[in-house]
């Protein structure tokens, strides 16, 4: 939903049953319409006509349907409707399957441009699957929009619509100035231009405006809000260096040397008046975890409260658990918050934060509710913070009087992104894995091998090594997802794990239970855990050694070495085995990026490089910036443009107008997304 945006009804031709099948596309507002963009784009001029089109290659044909469409059904569920059409030079014919909804299109007499296959091996010449224009109302535009459509609606239908839409008038964004400075057409220029290009430089114009302007409010709301955030007194959170000393001494393990680093980092922002915006990027298993316990032992040691929100209850459990070894000790009181408590035990807690019986409290959502008041918070730490959205991260901000803000991301991203997408924070970086690590070895494993490695792996399992085993979410269903998991539990226990004892854990899962199974997998007394993602994030259990992905290619390479981060964490040489289901080229070609490197940060580079920025980006967004937007991002190059403009925008030789015009904007426009965003 964008400012200012009116019902898609109020377009003329909409009605009630145009306007659910547009529903169906996202589509319900003459806005959502101007932001639906093509998946494509036909050039006509670079399409040779039939007749200078050898066969295979993708060709077109004007002309006239000169009879009936006629559709053969050589065997059941398979349709072939053939058009016999009288070209400008010459017949052919057009061939589509399992399309016989083409007859009633098709008429007889009707002129049409068809774009298609050549096939020229039954002697006359066929097109193949051809999209189709009607030429009734004229010669086409010379680039043909191409767009998702949804039962109910066809490509000439939802572009009349585009046009009616266009012809309301763009509002315009940013300043002329500004405009000029980055070279960026005119709003009006680029919605008109990624929908109609006139040619592919206006397209690449209208590309440029608009993914620039995305980035760019994203960008310009961070900086505002860390802008209204700085200044002014926060709070002072200091302890001696002794004092310090004795929590690293209580560790079970010396720091490595970028832990102590990043660790002096956060004791001085700590330490110091202004608020910490931090964000503390580290591979998975880099040891990101017990810095946040020292920053919370900073807090306390200094008479102020710290919260550690998590992504889900188990990882929650599990920084309980690491605080109640790591600070307790030391005569720090914490206590725990979710979303899956009993109501009275909520009372308990609510009760503990606001009178200040608590120190720490480690929670998830629930720690950002209305009604959660706290006596003295300090520091507010989001762990794995890609989960959350910068909504939320400013939502358990505002629990406190300017609290510090520590975040801590588990998702290695290049750095020219980083620079965006945290571009209200500093950065520190754990480039160090705790020494004595070995290199997770990764095996692609084709189906026929399936059930070799599940033989193999039995047999480590008895020898006493741990292994998960994943299946991936299928769909948007909770219910599928935990069918499959469920599915291959039970064709593990009865075939090949059937002499070990297995666990099965998933989200619909009530919190006991799945802390019950994973206490139990810790201990060792289960040895495999087939899981759904929800181990996904910072399950920390040292001894597993072993971990299966199933259909692997269903999943993101940020994902999956997120997944394979679960072991690898101990001193027995682990392995990660990734099944692919049904993969394809690009697929195959994801997982094989998994299985040379183990190293987060060459693989975020790599997801990049495959991706493109666009989705790359959009991905990492949790619901932030629009990612139709963020797709037509064609140029890393613009990262650093966007970068460095709000720099200047910022500055203190800014020009006022043009600053005050984009602040405005960018305000306006992140404060809709932030009420889109439900806090449960
Ligand atoms: P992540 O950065 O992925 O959150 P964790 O904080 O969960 O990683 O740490 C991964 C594992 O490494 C944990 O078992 C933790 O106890 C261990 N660890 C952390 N720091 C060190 C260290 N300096 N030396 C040895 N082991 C460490
Ligand atoms: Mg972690």
């Amino acid at each position: 939903m964008r400012s200012g945006d009116a019902d898609i009804r109020s377009l003329c031709g909409v009605g009630e049953q145009r306007a659910r099948a547009l529903a169906r596309l996202g589509i319900r507002t003459v806005g959502d319409l101007m932001y639906f963009f093509p998946k494509d784009y036909i050039a006509l001029r670079d399409i040779p006509p039939v007749h200078k089109a050898s066969h295979g290659e993708k060709t077109s044909l004007v002309g006239t349907v000169v009879s009936a469409v006629r559709v053969n059904r050589p065997r059941p569920g398979f349709s072939v409707s053939t058009a016999a059409v009288d070209g400008d030079r010459g017949r052919a014919e057009c061939v589509w399957f399992n399309k016989p909804y083409l007859k009633t299109t098709l008429r007889q007499g009707s002129r049409w441009l068809f774009i298609g296959t050549l096939d020229t091996r039954m002697g006359a010449l066929r097109i193949l699957n051809p999209v189709m224009e009607s030429l009734d109302d004229g010669a086409p535009a010379p680039i043909l929009p191409q767009y998702r459509l949804a039962r109910g609606l066809t490509q000439k239908a939802l572009r009349a619509l585009v046009r009616q839409g266009l012809t309301r008038a763009a509002r315009e964004t940013l300043p002329p100035s500004f405009r000029k400075r980055y070279e960026l057409a005119e709003r009006g220029f680029a919605l008109e231009n990624i929908h109609f290009p006139v040619n592919a430089e206006a397209l690449g114009f209208a590309r440029r405006r608009l993914a620039f302007e995305e980035l760019l409010m994203y960008v310009i709301a961070l900086r505002s809000q860390r802008e209204m955030r700085a200044g002014g007194s926060g709070v002072v959170m200091r302890v001696l260096d002794e004092e310090l000393t004795r929590f690293t001494d209580g560790l079970p393990f010396p720091l490595t040397g970028a832990q102590r680093r990043v660790l002096r980092e956060i004791a001085r922002d700590m330490a110091s008046p202004a608020a910490m915006n931090r964000l503390v990027q580290g591979d998975v298993g880099s040891g990101k975890t017990v810095l946040a316990m020292a920053a919370l032992y900073i807090a306390a040691r200094s008479g102020m409260q710290g919260a550690l929100m998590a992504p889900t209850e188990i990882l929650a459990e599990q920084h309980r658990r690491t605080a109640e070894a790591l600070l307790v000790p030391h005569g720090i009181r914490v206590g725990m918050l979710t979303g899956g408590m009993r109501a009275a035990e909520r009372r308990v807690a609510l009760a503990a934060l606001a009178e200040g019986a608590w120190d720490v409290v480690i929670g998830t959502h629930a720690l950002i509710q209305p009604g959660v008041v706290y006596r003295s918070l300090g520091i507010v730490i989001t762990d794995e913070q890609h989960r959350f959205g910068v909504a939320q991260r400013a939502a358990l901000g505002e629990k406190g009087a300017r609290p510090d803000m520590l975040v801590m991301s588990a998702t290695p991203i290049p750095r020219t992104l980083a620079l965006i997408l945290y571009g209200d924070l500093d950065i520190s970086l754990v480039d160090e894995l705790p020494p004595g690590r070995r290199p997770v070895i990764t095996r692609i494993v084709p189906g026929r091998k399936r059930d070799d490695m599940y033989r193999y792996i039995a047999e480590r399992l008895v020898a006493g090594e741990q292994a998960y085993i994943i299946c991936p979410l299928v769909e948007d269903s909770e219910k599928v997802d935990s069918l499959s998991a469920t599915g291959l539990y039970e064709e593990l226990v009865r075939g090949a794990l059937r002499n070990v004892s297995v666990g099965l854990l998933h989200g619909r899962m009530a919190a006991s239970d799945k802390e019950a199974l994973l206490a139990r997998f810790r201990l060792g007394e289960m040895r495999a855990l087939v899981a759904t993602t929800v181990v996904e994030v910072g399950v920390d259990v040292p001894a597993a050694s072993i971990i299966v992905v199933e259909n692997a290619d269903r999943f993101g390479l940020a994902q999956l070495h997120q997944l394979r981060g679960r072991v690898g964490r101990g001193q027995t040489q682990s392995w990660c085995f990734l099944a692919p289901g049904e993969a394809g080229e690009d697929a195959m070609r994801r997982l094989s990026v998994m299985a040379a490197t183990c190293d987060g940060f060459a693989i975020a580079q790599k997801d990049l490089e495959m991706r493109g920025p666009g989705e790359f980006l959009g991905q990492q967004q949790a619901g932030m910036t629009d990612p139709r937007v963020l797709a037509l991002l064609r140029d890393v190059r613009i990262l650093a443009e966007v970068r460095e403009a709000a720099d200047r925008l910022f500055e203190a030789g800014a020009d006022p107008a043009e600053r005050e015009a984009i602040l405005t904007e960018a305000l306006g426009a992140y404060e809709e997304r932030m009420r889109g965003i439900v806090f449960n």
